[in-house]
């Protein structure tokens, strides 16, 4: 069996084919370095991602304020990073960069503020 991927590493996008026997990763081609093919592997055996969400803003000029993990979490724990990150309200004024979760779930990952928020 093959399965085929972009590799979103960097803006090159290479088209990267993995050829798999048995559940098992037989060979890596069309990666142009290393990164791809780190990529695709992680994709096969423990698939991550950044997760991106907001949490609302009591007394600010917008009564949201946008979120991230710092670092990609499994795939599988997304729906509870998001139930997590749902729990938290903040008061304004929130700066950019700060921390609202750390280390969420024990993924390794704080969730942080992308977008600052005056107050109101
Ligand atoms: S394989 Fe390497 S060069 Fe190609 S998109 Fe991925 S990171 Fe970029």
């Amino acid at each position: 069996m093959t399965k085929d991927f972009t590799c979103i590493i960097c803006p090159n996008g290479c088209e990267i084919r993995a050829e798999l026997q048995d559940n098992k990763i037989i060979s890596i081609t069309g990666n142009t370095c290393d990164k791809g093919a780190d990529y695709v592997t992680q994709e096969l055996t423990a698939p991550k991602r950044t997760v991106t969400s907001s949490v609302t803003v009591l007394n600010g000029e917008l009564p949201l304020a946008s979120v991230r993990t710092s670092g990609p979490v499994p795939k599988e724990r997304i729906f509870d990073v998001m139930a997590e990150i749902r729990k938290v309200s903040l008061t304004a004024p929130v700066e950019a960069g700060t921390v609202v979760i750390s280390d969420v779930l024990g993924c390794g990952c704080d969730v942080i503020v992308t977008k600052a928020v005056s107050r109101s």
